[in-house]
């Protein structure tokens, strides 16, 4: 397979949050403070995305904004010619921080909401007032012409309001939505039991996306992330590992896809000890599940190998233990019947207490 350079990069900057979101992507065991690299690593970092082929800068976290060089992060992006765009959860905004990082370059804006009830979403997130906070911004963004996308993350605690989600979308005028249901590893696989859906509702959210999609063509942009635990074949994770993208973390570390590290075993390279080129080349990580060689069968002989590259590896190491099987979303897995009787059974059980997502809770 030719390996082209990675289209993006999605830095994220802290596992610092004031929200304890019990699906949060973060890995169960989060990097303190004392332990993120530094601004100019950072800004090398970019300095070689940029040279490598990158186009979009993705700052995430965590929240990126709890760190204090965001400025100084987003202007460097600028300088070297990225695209950025800031994933928050909006809290640590206000008017004069959104003026300083749009006059440094930023150009997009990605706002997650727990709900769009204020209560459910406060309670979800484990944060009072964040709610009404993040309806602020949205529309201080709006009023400075920036872009927004709404990112709308659901599940069985709030998945009846998807219509509401759209509602909400079109009156804060994003140009983008995204409903994402909520993917199981890290956070959210320790919560599943408390998040999954039924598929009934699941069938109901994916035909009320349908036909707002119809009815909003040219005005809303709708992108739709399926749990695939009631899909037939599985979702194409990030695109195929090693593919398009990089991840770094708050401590450097340098992964194919941002939850590669539950599966124990692979060795991670760090953005201060090698270059990025060298990584995407050559880090053990990133070679471990790229292409075709690494697959068996029925994935090694299947047609659709080079349409979902044999799905989610990490959903395959958090189900069967081996990371190289069969991703268990796939109906060709011999643990796909395995996979759906659980999902249908925690779904419709009464959902247990969120384990919320905090510094040393894991
Ligand atoms: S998912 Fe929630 S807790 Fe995790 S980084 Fe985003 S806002 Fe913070
Ligand atoms: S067998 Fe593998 S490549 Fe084929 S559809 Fe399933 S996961 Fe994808």
């Amino acid at each position: 397979m030719t390996l082209h350079p990675p289209h993006s990069l999605l830095a994220e900057l802290t596992h610092r949050c004031p929200l304890q979101c019990p699906y949060c992507s973060n890995p169960l065991e989060l990097t303190k403070k004392s332990g993120e690299i530094s601004t100019d690593t950072w800004k090398s970092v970019l300095s070689q995305a940029a040279e490598l082929g990158v186009l979009h800068i993705h700052f995430s976290g965590g929240e990126p904004t709890a760190r204090p060089d965001i400025l100084e992060l987003v202007s460097h992006a600028r300088e070297v010619g990225l695209y950025s765009n800031l994933i928050t959860s909006g809290v640590l905004m206000n008017e004069g921080r959104l003026d300083a990082l749009l006059e440094a370059g930023l150009d997009h804006v990605q706002l997650s909401f727990q709900d769009c009830e204020a209560e459910n979403a406060d309670r979800i997130g484990g944060h009072k007032g964040g709610h009404a906070k993040k309806l602020d911004l949205a529309r201080e963004v709006r009023a400075r012409g920036a872009a927004l996308t709404v990112n709308a993350v659901v599940h069985r605690q709030n998945i009846e309001n998807v219509p509401k989600f759209i509602d909400l979308a079109v009156e804060l005028d994003a140009g983008r939505l995204e409903v994402a249901h909520v993917q199981y590893y890290g956070w959210a696989l320790k919560n599943r039991a408390a998040l999954i859906p039924s598929r009934e509702a699941l069938m109901k959210a994916t035909e009320e996306v349908a036909e707002a999609r119809e009815r909003l063509k040219g005005q809303l942009v709708i992108d739709y992330v399926i749990p695939d635990y009631y899909a037939r074949y599985p979702k194409p994770c990030m695109s195929g590992w090693g593919r398009v993208g990089i991840c770094v973390t708050p401590s450097g570390k340098a992964l194919p896809c941002h939850a590669a590290e539950t599966i124990t075993g692979l060795e991670f390279d760090n953005v201060a000890d090698k270059t990025l080129a060298d990584i995407w080349e050559t880090s053990s990580a990133f070679q471990a599940y790229r292409g075709f060689d690494w697959m068996e069968e029925p994935c090694r002989s299947c047609e659709r190998r080079e349409i979902d590259w044999g799905g989610c590896r990490c959903q395959a190491f958090a189900f069967t233990g081996r990371a190289e099987a069969t991703d268990p979303a796939c109906s060709k897995s011999p643990m796909h019947g395995e996979l759906v009787e659980l999902a249908m059974e925690e779904s419709t059980a009464p959902p247990p207490e969120f384990a919320y997502r905090r510094i040393g809770a894991a």
